[in-house]
């Protein structure tokens, strides 16, 4: 479960995040959408900690993340080990398939299993091959990500972040960066997490997806949440004037 309060986020002088707040429980897919510049992939990063939020409260979960000021206005995370700790628990991928590109994708899959949680070899192997299978790339095994297409990358990426077991786990438009004829594939396999009860925040462009998978959506607008709600109230009768606009200008 994610629980995030009031977060802010400043860059030097410009405040990119002013006070989103998200509660995502256990089972949860919340979407989030909104234009492009609205803080999106900021918000993903401050629960990840690569970015340190300014101020706001984060708990995921169950553990609070203590925060020590650094005495100009911003913060920094108290205990490195602890946001280690949350991080193996958390699985992200991003729009541009970040496999390693000098390793296999099975070798890309068992990397941090093996060594940075302490998985036997053995064993990072057969729940690597189980993976992959899942994302349906059990015959790509050896191969290094140059000769896969985007949207298999993207399906090993998947499988990769599956690998450290995690509790949530974060997409940051998964498919934008995809050939359209790639997108259904990586979104299929993301649906099909989602109908696990996999804890889940979704940045999308993909407005039908979001409607069809996420339990909640939230629109986020220069780094305010102007609307949100359920899936069908926010596509189905939007309130904001924006929103509406843009539900119009990506569909
Ligand atoms: P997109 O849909 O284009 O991915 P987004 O909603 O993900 O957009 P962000 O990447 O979160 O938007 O960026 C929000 C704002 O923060 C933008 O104005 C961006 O220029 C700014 N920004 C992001 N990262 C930094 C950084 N490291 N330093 C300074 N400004 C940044
Ligand atoms: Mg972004």
């Amino acid at each position: 479960a994610i629980h995030v309060r009031d977060l802010h986020k400043c860059f030097g002088e410009l405040e990119v995040l002013k006070g989103v707040s998200l509660t995502a429980r256990d089972g949860d897919v919340v979407a989030l959408i909104g234009g492009s510049g609205s803080g999106k992939s900021t918000f993903l990063r401050c629960i990840n900690f690569l970015e340190n939020p300014t101020s706001g409260v984060i708990r995921i979960n169950g553990e609070d993340v203590r925060m020590i000021s650094d005495g100009h206005g911003g913060q920094y995370p108290a205990d490195r080990r602890q946001i280690e700790r949350i991080r193996s628990r958390l699985g992200m991928v991003f729009q541009n398939f970040n496999l390693w590109q000098h390793m296999t994708l099975i070798q890309n899959v068992i990397e941090v299993p093996i060594h940075v949680l302490g998985v036997k070899r053995d064993e990072a192997i057969a729940i690597g091959e189980q993976l992959l299978e899942r994302v349906g790339l059990s015959e790509k095994r050896d191969v290094y990500p140059a000769y896969l297409s985007g949207g298999q990358q993207q399906r090993g990426a998947i499988a990769r972040a599956l690998a450290i077991q995690p509790r949530v786990m974060l997409f940051d438009e998964p498919t934008s960066a995809l050939d359209p004829e790639l997108v259904g594939e990586v979104l299929k396999v993301i649906a099909d997490l989602a109908k696990e009860g996999r804890t889940m925040l979704l940045v999308t462009h993909e407005m039908k997806f979001a409607r069809e998978v996420a339990s909640h959506v939230m629109y986020l607008h220069n780094g305010v949440v102007e609307e949100e709600g359920r899936p069908e109230t926010v596509f189905g009768s939007p309130k904001s004037e924006r929103l509406k606009q843009f539900i119009r200008s990506v569909s």
